[in-house]
């Protein structure tokens, strides 16, 4: 592993410097405004712990505020725009996120210490990808004509469609690991259907959910339609427990997930989550190794572990176990620990003393209940909250590190037999997030894919999304689906309508 290098200060753009040396407010009603408390919290780059800038900080009264935006605007001027106004401007919106991807990359890896490059080619990209592809939907959502009997009205005539209608005023909750792609799992598909958005983005990366504000704004975006409260988790509580929000969309961790849920019963607002996982990575004795060892590898190791849908629990049939394990751990090694910013880094900061923390207090647990480290197991260096990739063998399943989210570059490894197959193992886990199987042999990767139980499985892949494929949890990974057509049903309500013609 090399030295964490200096941040390349010099390879920041003018219009980020810029854009960070001045303060930043809450954006409600399409106005620039400061938190009624007048307070304000700072952002740090986890790279060097440096302050970034500070924010507004925005608490239930500001919510209140921006909820109240939200549905004038939802039965006001934006209820009349056609299908076709709501696809033009959200069109609009990803060309502007594509011009400015580059300055969003920065303003991201700053933020959260990812990879700038990756960000750019991953985050951003996909972000303007779901503005589009979401503008493409707004003038597709149709209702049907259903042919009815209404059995105790023999003889009668009557005419039966369904309507499709947006839910309202609708909150969403971000973490801090893809701020504004989490952002972008929702926002696009809420007002493609007509629905009004105040987004809580993460205490730790608050700044591109302003940045996509103004870019959003600039666009042609009606007041009212999309606000953002920086705030902290009060903010959300608050934003969750509103009696005029209609929908809640969440993503992060189980338990905030199962509070939104307590909030949301006051009005049963409706709800969606997207929460943990502790997914599996299943690798048959026939798999292809150069295909395979990189893979899981990186399946890990992607946005240093933070990521929900990350590979931590590698399954590997007995047979390869030990040279399959040892190639991860090689490859896992030889990754390169630096600032996002650093074109040539693999694996940047976590992002933020608490993560560290917390990381590495589950790797000494792990380490402390009898597993080995075949690399790793420590921090990196001593400035920024860089760890180790670490890769943990001789693991039991009763372990917290086989057991719990981790949120770091740590990944627990365990053998399984051809006999018993991996079914058992791969579905010993209260999350369904995703899993992967690797395996030469078609029959066997589809049957497997069958028998997990997540919401996606990747065959000979790991990590890889699309705007339409549908994404969500079994078991305690969530509720509902993001992404696809399955969000234009989150986004939306059925209305029946029957008429008796005679
Ligand atoms: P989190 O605490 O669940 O936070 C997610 C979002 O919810 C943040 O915007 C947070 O605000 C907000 N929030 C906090 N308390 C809330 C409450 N009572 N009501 C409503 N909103 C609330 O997750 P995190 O702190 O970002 O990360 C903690 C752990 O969650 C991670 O280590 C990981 O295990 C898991 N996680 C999962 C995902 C995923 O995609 N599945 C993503 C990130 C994290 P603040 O940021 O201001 O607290
Ligand atoms: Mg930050």
């Amino acid at each position: 592993m090399t030295e964490i290098l200096s941040p390349p200060e010099t390879s920041v753009l003018p219009s980020v410097r810029d854009w960070l040396a001045r303060p930043h407010q809450l954006f409600i009603g399409g106005q620039w405004v400061d938190a009624a408390s007048g307070q304000t919290f700072e952002t740090r780059d986890p790279a060097t712990g440096q302050v970034l800038t500070s924010v507004a900080h925005g608490g239930a009264e500001d919510v209140d505020r921006a909820v109240r935006a939200a549905r004038k605007a939802f039965e006001g001027e934006w209820s009349l725009w056609t299908p076709a106004q709501r696809q033009r401007l959200l069109f609009r919106i990803g060309e502007a996120i594509y011009d400015h991807a580059e300055e969003l990359a920065q303003l991201e890896s700053l933020d959260n210490g990812k990879s700038a490059g990756v960000a750019q080619a991953v985050d951003i990209t996909w972000v303007a990808e779901l503005f589009q592809y979401y503008a493409g939907w707004a003038t597709k959502i149709e209702g049907r004509t259903i042919p009815v009997s209404v059995p105790w009205a023999p003889g009668t005539k009557w005419h039966a469609y369904t309507l499709r209608e947006p839910i309202g005023v609708c909150g969403a909750i971000v973490p801090w690991n893809f701020p504004l792609l989490m952002a972008a799992f929702k926002v696009p598909a809420a007002l493609t259907t007509g629905n009004t958005v105040v987004l809580k983005p993460a205490e730790d990366t608050p700044l591109t959910a302003l940045r996509l504000a103004e870019i959003m704004a600039d666009a042609g975006l009606p007041d009212g339609v999309f606000n953002v409260i920086t705030g902290y988790g009060d903010a959300g509580a608050a934003l969750a427990a509103h009696d005029d929000v209609d929908k809640i969309a969440f993503t992060g961790s189980t338990e905030v997930g199962k509070l939104i849920v307590d909030a949301a019963k006051g009005n049963l607002k409706k709800v969606t989550l997207e929460l943990g996982g502790k997914s599996p990575q299943v690798v048959f004795a026939d798999a292809d190794l150069d295909l395979a060892i990189p893979g899981t590898a990186s399946g890990f190791l992607f946005n240093h572990g933070q990521t929900c849908t990350s590979g931590t629990r590698i399954l590997v049939e007995d047979k390869i176990f030990d040279e399959f394990m040892q190639g991860v751990a090689d490859a896992a090694s030889a990754s390169r620990l630096g600032p996002g910013l650093d074109p040539s880094t693999d694996v940047g900061p976590l992002v933020s003393q608490v993560q560290l923390d917390r990381v590495l207090g589950y790797i000494d647990q792990g380490l402390s209940d009898g597993a080995r480290a075949l690399t790793g197991g420590r921090r990196h260096g001593d400035t920024g909250y860089f760890v180790e990739p670490t890769v943990l063998v001789d693991v039991d399943a009763s372990f917290s590190v086989y057991r719990e989210e981790i949120f770091g570059p740590v990944v627990v490894a365990t053998p399984f037999n051809a006999e018993q197959g991996p079914q058992a193992a791969a579905n010993d886990t209260p999350y369904g997030l995703a899993a992967s199987v690797w395996t030469t042999d078609v029959s066997k990767a589809h049957l497997t894919a069958r028998q997990v139980k997540a919401g996606t499985v990747w065959i000979n892949a790991h990590n890889a999304f699309d705007a339409a494929l549908p994404f969500g949890g079994y078991k305690q990974s969530g509720w509902g689906r993001e992404l696809g057509a399955a969000a234009i049903d989150a986004y939306t309500e059925h209305k029946s309508i029957n008429t008796f013609l005679g």
